[in-house]
C-alpha cells in the first residue's frame, strides 16, 4: 500500500541513528517538508528552546535573525501541529519565513 519503507537517518544534533518510519515519511511527503535532520529527542529539545528564546529576544524592532527563525519554527509547528514540524522547517523554509517575519516585527510598533 505505502511506496515508503522505514530509513535509518543520522541526528545533526547528536550523531546518533534514528528511525524515519514509512509513515512519518509519508506525512512529511505531503505536507511538502524535507526529511528530518534531527532525532526526536533533539527536536524535542529544540522547540523547548525555541519556545523560549523569543522571551529572551524581546524588543520589538530590536528582533534578530536568530530570534525570527525561532519564532517561525515555532509559529509553523504550531500552524501544522506536527512535532516535527519545527525540525523540518529549519532549513530554506524557515530562513523564508525568518525574512517575512523581520518585515512584519518591523513594521509592527513596538508596544
Ligand atoms: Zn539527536
Amino acid at each position: 500500500m505505502s511506496e515508503y519503507s522505514d530509513v535509518e537517518l543520522v541526528c545533526s544534533d547528536c550523531n546518533q541513528t534514528f528511525v524515519f518510519s514509512a509513515e512519518e515519511q509519508e506525512r512529511y511527503a505531503s505536507r511538502n517538508f524535507s526529511e528530518p535532520k534531527r532525532c526526536p529527542e533533539c527536536r524535542q529539545n529544540r522547540r523547548t528552546q525555541h519556545r523560549q528564546a523569543p522571551r529572551r529576544f524581546g524588543g520589538g524592532a530590536a528582533v534578530t535573525a536568530a530570534a525570527a527563525v525561532a519564532m517561525a519554527a515555532v509559529a509553523m509547528a504550531a500552524a501544522a501541529m506536527a512535532a516535527a514540524a519545527a525540525a523540518a522547517m529549519a532549513g530554506a523554509g524557515a530562513a523564508a519565513m525568518a525574512a517575512v517575519l523581520l518585515g512584519a516585527a518591523s513594521k509592527r510598533p513596538g508596544r
